[in-house]
């Protein structure tokens, strides 16, 4: 109809739908930097890896885990971050869009207000933005699997960054970097590390490891008298670089996913 005061609300509301996560399972939402190729061109980051807008990722992430109650864990590496919403969410009603959105954009204008933080004489050149996705894992153990895929990517590509760009700092051109490490495994890596004087499991752990951000408790043994708190359960939000794959990380936080 033309007439606008005739227009029936609901059936206009009939048009939309809405994509429920799967109750009872753990949502991971998992946010990327799109054409980040670009923008850390852009921005001159240092290659392969820049600590300072790692560093900005993380503070972002950091941000987002504060504001979101219902996020457990979530872990981080160039250009992305996977949040990991508890079980038993009820974080809008469970609507996947609704949930990335509000992920996204907080984390974006966090990125774009804290950006004079991490470089202080670095101009934000234009404003960068990032995609997500929303994915239900059904177990604990298949959203460790998720987890360490992400850590065993994280690891691949640094490996090979790392291999790529001390072939360029050598003379060799981009292709012929890219050439020079076709079918290479690991170990013919490590050789090659080696050579440049590099011992890759001595090269900083976010960078090997990426990041992993948690809440838990404060260990109130390394805390002064008076800083006690008066019951234990005082929690502040960790940022570390561990190894997320071995069972040893979740045995010693037992609380994050329970
Ligand atoms: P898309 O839009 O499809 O995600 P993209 O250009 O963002 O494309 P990605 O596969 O997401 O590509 O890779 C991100 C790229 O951003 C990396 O390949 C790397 O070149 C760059 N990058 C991200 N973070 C850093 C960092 N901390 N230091 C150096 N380079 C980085
Ligand atoms: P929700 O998170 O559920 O969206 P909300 O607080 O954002 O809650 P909305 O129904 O979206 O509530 O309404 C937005 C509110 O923001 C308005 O009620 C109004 O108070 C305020 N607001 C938005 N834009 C303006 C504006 N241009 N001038 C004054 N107030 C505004
Ligand atoms: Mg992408
Ligand atoms: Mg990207
Ligand atoms: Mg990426
Ligand atoms: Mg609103």
């Amino acid at each position: 109809t033309n007439d606008i005061g005739k227009v029936e609300p609901d059936y206009v509301r009939s048009f939309q739908f809405k994509k429920i996560l799967m109750p009872s399972t753990w949502i991971v939402i998992r946010i990327d930097g799109c054409h980040f190729h670009r923008f850390s061109d852009v921005h001159e980051f240092v290659k392969p890896n820049d600590k300072q807008a790692l560093n900005l990722m993380n503070a972002c992430a950091v941000a987002v885990v504060k504001e979101f109650p219902d996020i457990v864990f979530s872990y981080g590496v160039s250009d992305e971050y996977s949040f990991v919403l508890k079980k038993d969410s009820h974080f809008y009603q469970r609507q996947a869009s609704e949930i990335v959105s509000a992920i996204v954009s907080l984390f974006t204008s966090v990125y774009i207000t804290k950006w004079k933080d991490f470089f202080h004489k670095k101009e934000l050149k234009y404003p960068p933005y990032f995609d997500g996705r929303a994915v239900c894992y059904p177990s604990v153990e298949i959203l460790r699997d998720y987890l360490a895929w992400r850590q065993v990517d994280c690891h691949i590509n640094n490996q090979y960054n790392t291999c790529f760009w001390e072939l360029v700092k050598s003379g060799k051109s981009k292709s012929e970097a890219q050439n020079f490490l076709k079918g290479t495994q690991t170990g013919d890596k490590e050789k090659l590390l080696k050579q440049f004087g590099i011992d890759y499991h001595k090269l900083p752990a976010m960078f090997r490891q990426g990041s992993s951000i948690f809440w838990d408790k404060e260990d109130i043994t390394m805390m002064h008298e008076n800083e006690k708190p008066g019951g234990n359960s005082l929690k502040r939000v960790f940022v570390e670089h561990c190894n997320i794959i071995e069972p040893s990380f979740w045995a010693a936080h037992p609380t994050i996913l329970y």
